[in-house]
């Protein structure tokens, strides 16, 4: 890795280290070979080639399709403090010109530009005198036909090549159909390029189903129950979306509509309310998506099944591409199904129509599984997901089986008893609940309930859970409630000799809010939780600099930072600078403002204080072929120009395991080395007059090793004896 990118990675994006995969990706470009990096949403591409163009002399080109993401993307960087600009034809001529100017200055580190532009023969000229040090094709599934964004203009790309000889190609993409990403390499005429792939669980997101009914009061709820939240509803007709649309904003929800029915300035127009934080939800058509670079989308909803996992996946993915914790809520009934089989009925092409019938059948599968949801998606993109329980799908977080509550039980049975020994008589069932979860309530307090030895001894549990326990053993007659309406609580005889015998107490697990999908949102991997008011009120002073500079909100700084300045309320340049997300261009234009609001906010508030984020795991690699993720990483290394010792150092793996790794690709067919990287013509010789006294001939290398005095080490007997493998016809 180069000395200057850490410092760079601190300076312009604020961040500590790289996300997984994220070095490698750019070693390897910066290498000067082609790459193709397939990585999920939010995985962080853009920093792949956004920091080396940082770290290089001249300019990197970057290929995106849509004007629109262009521009975002360029005030992102300009408020990190990046010099990037773009070229498009919604450019006046002037300001065009004057670009072009400043890109012959070499003022400029990145320059984005449509694919058509990019093949237009007066912008080729310009990019030879731009010293154009790398082009990176972003969305670059656009490229093949197998995908569903396909642009014929990605097509003639392959052209630059000649125009620029030798400037490497970066391909990045979040698809996830195999034959799609063969295509890219192909079409953009890729020489041995190294490949990255990881996994596509997005760990942040999580899944749930409901049984479809009254969908627009199912909508309304979940939209309801998260109010500052953004978020996308995807239904399958133009006119549903408005109705969906209408519907919430009768109900006082701040809600458009967008298909492509409506003329282009309507749509422009609501997709920038829904970026800029003005309209909170978007209900959509399957043609909202792609311009959407909105990290912040906190959920996506589907109320009406569609047609094959792949689009599910694609539109779920569009949800919490910031890593924060996201959701998505599938209301599924049968009758989808057979409407949209029915849509097929007239179809011409037959092998079209069984292979579309095949994905409707497959969706429908999976949503009536009552098995893990994450598993079940992964697989269907030949991954398998490692564990019993994803912990964040509604099979795995509301498993409808029994579990062992006896320290839940022996918990809260024993909070009721002392809470009334406190108080000298019963309480009800939620203020048990938030006697047991901690809560610094005017009650709480009065009761002496604050003082007592199981305050707060279940606060690692959500207070509705408590509440809905209490519920539950009410009803199995462990507890007895008042009969008045204050429906307070006492132990009975049988809940009792529970306490005492701390007998075993198996439960069935409930789903324990009556919101949809609430419970997901509780334990979803990368959560930071924050002072939430505080948040709030900076997410308001947010909009307002946004609104100020006409960019939006997420371009000052998304959520992620907030919510870390929101639990150690930084209010010295230092601090604020350790901030995860602030670089020292942020840091010199927002700090003051963001410090201040922190200041008086804390005039009237109390600091909260947190436990230790956890870190999350590092994706897992995934299998591709008959190579899996480690072998693919040895492979990467290799082909990278580093030698067997170097890749197990920096691996911290055995000479001979990576030798493994490299044997299995050899065999596989994935790299076609001279056969002298590994030994000489002598040594060749050498093990060859051992193998031909060998017994066992090569089936055997521990006999040939000794023969030879173990002077050639196991690892490169193996890789002569693949080499040799692939020598004889099968
Ligand atoms: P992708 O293009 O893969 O969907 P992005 O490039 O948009 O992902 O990055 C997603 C989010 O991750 C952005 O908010 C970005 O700032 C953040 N990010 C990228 N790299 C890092 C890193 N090394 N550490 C922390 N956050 C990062
Ligand atoms: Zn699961």
């Amino acid at each position: 890795m180069h000395d200057q990118l850490p410092p760079l990675l601190k300076q312009y994006f604020g961040y500590d280290t790289f996300r997984p995969l994220q070095s490698e990706i750019i070693a390897a470009t910066m290498s000067g070979k082609d790459v193709v990096a397939i990585l999920p949403t939010g995985a962080g591409k853009s920093l792949t080639f956004q920091l080396p163009a940082l770290a290089e002399d001249g300019v990197t080109l970057v290929v995106s399709p849509l004007i629109a993401l262009m521009k975002d993307q360029v005030d992102s960087l300009t408020a990190s403090g990046v010099p990037a600009t773009f070229l498009n034809s919604s450019l006046a001529p002037s300001e065009a010109r004057d670009r072009a100017e400043s890109l012959s200055r070499g003022e400029y580190k990145l320059l984005y530009a449509a694919p058509e532009r990019v093949m237009n023969p007066g912008f080729i000229a310009d990019l030879k005198r731009w010293n154009i040090k790398r082009i990176a094709v972003d969305e670059a599934h656009c490229i093949s036909e197998w995908g569903h964004d396909f642009r014929p203009e990605y097509r003639q790309l392959a052209k630059l090549r000649t125009h620029l000889p030798g400037v490497p190609f970066l391909a990045l993409t979040a698809t996830a159909t195999p034959k799609v990403r063969e295509d890219i390499s192909r079409q953009l005429q890729m020489q041995d390029p190294v490949r990255f792939l990881a996994s596509f669980n997005r760990a942040n997101l999580s899944y749930s189903i409901l049984p479809k009914s009254k969908p627009a009061r199912q909508v309304f709820e979940f939209v309801h129950s998260r109010r500052e939240e953004s978020g996308i509803i995807y239904l399958q007709s133009r006119k549903a979306t408005e109705a969906m649309a209408a519907t919430l904003k009768a109900e006082g929800i701040n809600a458009i509509a967008y298909h492509a029915g409506l003329d282009p300035a309507t749509r422009a127009k609501n997709q920038e309310a829904f970026i800029r934080d003005e309209a909170r939800i978007v209900c959509a058509t399957v043609a909202f998506g792609m311009g959407i670079n909105k990290p912040d989308v906190r959920y996506v909803i589907h109320a009406d099944l569609p047609k094959n996992i792949e689009g599910y996946y694609q539109e779920t993915g569009r949800a919490g591409r910031d890593g924060l914790p996201s959701e998505c809520l599938l209301l599924y009934s049968r009758g989808d199904l057979i409407r949209n089989l029915r849509f097929l009925e007239d179809a011409t092409d037959l092998e079209a129509k069984k292979i579309a019938e095949g994905q409707m059948r497959q969706m429908a599968d999976f949503a009536e599984t009552t098995s893990c949801r994450r598993t079940a998606l992964l697989a269907y993109f030949g991954e398998t997901w490692p564990d019993e329980n994803c912990g964040g799908c509604d099979s795995c977080l509301n498993p409808r089986e029994e579990y062992d509550a006896t320290l839940q039980v022996q918990k809260l049975l024993s909070c009721i008893i002392r809470a009334k020994q406190a108080a000298g008589f019963s309480t009800g069932v939620n203020h048990i609940a938030q006697v047991i979860t901690g809560a610094n309530t005017a009650k709480v307090r009065d009761y002496g309930h604050d003082k007592i030895s199981t305050y707060g001894i279940g606060a690692d549990t959500p207070r509705e859970e408590w509440a809905a326990l209490g519920r539950q053993l009410i009803q199995l007659g462990l507890i007895e409630a008042s009969q008045d309406n204050f429906q307070t609580l006492n132990i009975s005889k049988k809940g009792a000799n529970v306490l005492k015998s701390r007998e075993k107490t198996l439960l069935t697990r409930l789903p324990f809010s009556n919101s949809p999908n609430a419970s997901a949102k509780l334990s979803r991997s990368g959560s930071i939780p924050c002072d939430e008011e505080l948040f709030e009120s900076m997410r308001s002073l947010r909009k307002t600099i946004a609104d100020e500079k006409s960019v939006p909100p997420y371009v000052i700084f998304g959520d992620n930072p907030l919510r870390h300045m929101a639990r150690r309320y930084p209010q010295t340049k230092t601090d604020f600078l350790n901030v995860p997300g602030v670089g020292t261009q942020k840091l010199d234009d927002y700090g003051q403002a963001f410090m201040e609001e922190i200041k008086s906010h804390l005039a009237s508030h109390e600091k909260q204080s947190f436990a230790p984020l956890k870190t999350p795991l590092p994706p897992k690699m995934k299998t591709e072929g008959a190579l899996n993720g480690s072998v693919l990483e040895t492979l990467n290394q290799f082909k990278a120009g580093k030698t067997i010792p170097q890749i197990a150092k920096t691996r911290e793996m055995a000479t001979g395991t990576i030798a493994g790794h490299l044997a299995s690709a050899i065999a596989n067919g994935d790299i076609t080395p001279d056969p002298r990287q590994f030994f000489s013509e002598e040594e060749e010789q050498r093990i060859e007059a051992a193998v031909a006294t060998a017994e066992e001939g090569l089936a055997k290398l521990a006999p040939i090793h000794a023969t030879l005095n173990g002077e050639i080490r196991y690892e490169i007997l193996k890789l002569y004896a693949t080499f040799k493998s692939l020598e004889t016809p099968a």
